[in-house]
């Protein structure tokens, strides 16, 4: 399983720091927008009680959740009697167009993240917290950038949070399109590189991140802390010496995702209300 997973990586290893593996989205689709479905009018009755599943059990969180389960080929199963316990949440974007087209994409190619949170801030669950996503690394490019140390298994310890986000700014008309507002535009900085103008966050997201990482950092006892400085990838964390909430280029300098993501303001923010 693991040389796959590797032979799956290494195919990306001529790509800029700009480019992701999962980014998918070609010109005709995002012509048609065929991926975006548009905003929901309908609200949600509020008596409707939302979960996710860790272990098989339902967990209780204020965010609408679907549970769209990817096939066994794409995650480990963790087959111990004794739950998983894992250290920390990675967050990524999925550098496509909508959660469902996320979905597909880590179908087709095999790989898996747990939690995708859609443009109108739905959740989706693809696997199962106790088991493990193929969403982290390292791969073989990251042990190379970590030459001479020797890294944890990451997807092992971790949990895998995306946000839908397409990332280029050429797409933000696809969003319009479809009904949503315009994505907010940022800069960015990571390791010292300045990046964007590139498509950032909806706040609608952003709420749904901050109430699932207050009840994954709850149900497996993970403090609601960041790596310091946060803009630069973390020797710390890439060593598996670090719990807490990290953006996946806190782990390598091979990835970007997710630059601009206000990650020490938003566990403040969790913290006044826990
Ligand atoms: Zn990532």
């Amino acid at each position: 399983m693991f040389d796959f997973i590797k032979q799956m990586f290494t195919k990306d290893q001529g790509k800029t720091d700009h480019e992701h593996d999962r980014l998918k989205i070609t010109d005709g689709e995002a012509k048609n927008n065929v991926h975006i479905a548009s905003p929901s009018t309908v609200s949600t009755p509020s008596t409707q009680k939302n979960f996710i599943v860790c272990n098989g059990k339902q967990v209780e969180i204020n965010s609408k959740v679907v549970q769209r389960p990817l096939p066994t080929n794409c995650w480990t199963k963790t087959k111990t009697k004794t739950a998983r316990v894992p250290s920390m949440l990675v967050t990524h974007w999925d550098v496509a167009l909508s959660a469902d087209r996320c979905f597909s994409i880590l179908k087709n190619i095999k790989i898996s993240t747990h939690f995708c949170i859609d443009n109108d801030g739905t959740i989706y669950q693809f696997v199962d917290t106790n088991d493990v996503a193929w969403h982290a690394g390292p791969t073989t490019r990251d042990r190379e950038l970590w030459k001479g140390k020797k890294l944890p298994s990451w997807n092992s310890m971790s949990i895998g949070i995306d946000f839908s986000n397409a990332y280029y700014e050429k797409y933000q008309k696809n969003y319009v399109a479809a009904g949503f507002e315009p994505r907010p535009v940022i800069t960015s900085k990571v390791n010292n590189s300045r990046l964007g103008p590139h498509l950032g966050f909806y706040p609608k997201q952003i709420e749904a991140y901050k109430e699932l990482v207050r009840v994954l950092c709850a149900q497996y006892n993970i403090p609601l802390e960041c790596p310091e400085p946060l803009e630069w990838t973390s020797e710390q964390a890439a060593l598996g010496n670090f719990t807490g909430v990290v953006n996946h280029y806190n782990l390598t300098r091979n990835k970007i995702d997710c630059a601009g993501l206000p990650l020490k303001q938003i566990l403040k923010e969790i913290k006044e209300i826990v």
